[in-house]
């Protein structure tokens, strides 16, 4: 057992001034003070199992020592020396994120959305310097691409279009697994079909690799780009390295986040070479590149890139997936979604996911550690573990959920 930090002082959840934020979402009264691995404790002093991870984003889980230690050492040595300059932890990070996926140029940003945001901003610059000003990305129903506005505007997610209406023009939506939807909002102002491998957020539904390839196929042969949005799939989440492997394509544009911060604020905009069209003065971002975050994240790689570490995420998602699946069976709820340690189970009931989330993270019995997981739609759970979390965390996690199934 690694070194960890003194336990806090018991603090009640009422004694903290939570009405100081402004309330963007609804939690749960818990707050939590402390974590390691795969267990999270909370200021009264409860365990809890993280099968939520940050919302997908710990890779080596809670306080992970490689992270503390790139963290340290980086801390002393150089945090920013600002976008204007290069700094040798962003160069060595671009060159293996280049090696990893055969993507050639890289930008560095501070989330998702603003790789994705990135992302779009590259493709009308593409569509600008080699297809006549052409503009569209074609995205699909129930995507999620990130917060901001234009990402907001790519999503599908039901309510985005009105929520801080007007939306950013230029983002007509596909059905998912649909080639021929895809062929039919194709025009003289197509520049990029984007997509997620695994549309996360909208309950794990699975591009298929068919799909994918026949994407592929389709953008070659009318010279689009084609644009996936890893940010939750990349980096081991899906049991390989990225989303897309299993399809055996490569995208002309890929984005990361999440995972690739094992925690800490990084995303990344991949390209291949020839659709690498920023001029200098088209993007940036003052945070882009730190060196602090770019530490961390080429430790979390030499983690990922370790012999063994991505057959273990393999193992553990079938372990998680077999048990889940045996829950759907005796539910009658059919098959359980996803791929290597990104699943989604659904329930019988509309609406019962929170009930079960809650019931799962408060047991009745007091000795019973709580169980994080999402209700990522009111009728279906996500499991987004570490992905280094053990075979009898893995385990225990199956029998508290079965528990607060029973019991909600
Ligand atoms: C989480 C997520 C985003 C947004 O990332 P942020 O870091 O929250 O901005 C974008 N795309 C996908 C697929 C995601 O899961």
């Amino acid at each position: 057992m690694h070194a960890t930090a003194p336990a806090p002082a018991i603090t009640p959840f009422s004694a903290y001034p939570v009405q100081s934020l402004m309330t963007v979402a609804h939690k749960p009264a818990q707050v939590f003070t402390r974590g390691r691995g795969s267990w999270l404790w909370d200021s009264e002093g409860r365990r809890h199992l993280d099968l939520v991870q940050g919302w997908a984003v710990n890779t080596l889980g809670h306080a992970a020592p490689e992270i503390a230690e790139a963290l340290a050492e980086q801390a002393t040595r150089l945090v920013q020396a600002g976008p204007g300059l290069h700094n040798d932890r962003a160069i060595k990070l671009a060159h293996r994120l280049a090696e990893l996926s055969g993507l050639e140029r890289c930008f560095f940003t501070s989330s998702g959305a603003e790789a994705n945001e990135g992302a779009i901003k590259l493709a009308r610059k593409y569509g600008q310097v080699r297809r006549g000003g052409a503009f569209e990305v074609i995205t699909f129903h129930n995507a999620f691409h990130g917060r901001t506005l234009a990402t907001m505007s790519a999503s599908g997610k039901p309510g985005f279009d009105k929520l801080f209406a007007p939306q950013v023009p230029g983002f007509p939506k596909a059905n998912l697994n649909d080639l021929a939807s895809v062929a039919a909002l194709i025009g003289p102002n197509t520049v990029a079909v984007m997509l997620e491998p695994i549309q996360g957020e909208a309950g794990v539904i699975e591009a298929t690799p068919e799909f994918l390839r026949g994407l592929r196929a389709m953008c070659d042969e009318l010279g689009l780009l084609l644009i996936l949005d890893e940010v939750q799939t990349g980096i081991g989440r899906t049991g390989t390295l990225w989303g897309h492997s299993e399809a055996g394509i490569r995208p002309d544009i890929m984005t990361l986040g999440k995972g690739l911060g094992g925690g800490v604020p990084i995303g990344a905009l991949l390209a291949r070479e020839a659709v690498s069209c920023f001029a200098p003065g088209d993007q940036g971002g003052t945070y882009c590149g730190n060196a602090l975050m770019c530490a961390v994240a080429l430790a979390v790689l030499d983690a990922l890139t370790e012999p063994g570490f991505l057959p273990a995420v393999q193992a553990r998602g079938a372990q998680l997936r077999t048990g889940l699946q045996a829950l759907a069976d005796r539910l009658g709820t059919g098959r359980v979604r996803g791929r290597g340690l990104l699943l989604a189970l659904d329930l019988p009931l509309a609406d019962q996911a929170a009930q079960v989330a809650d019931a799962a993270r408060q047991p009745t019995n007091a000795n019973t550690p709580g169980l994080l997981v999402n209700a990522v739609r009111p009728q279906s759970l996500r499991f987004v573990p570490a992905l280094n979390i053990a075979g009898d965390e893995v385990a225990l996690a199956l029998t508290l959920l079965q528990k607060a199934l029973v019991a909600s």
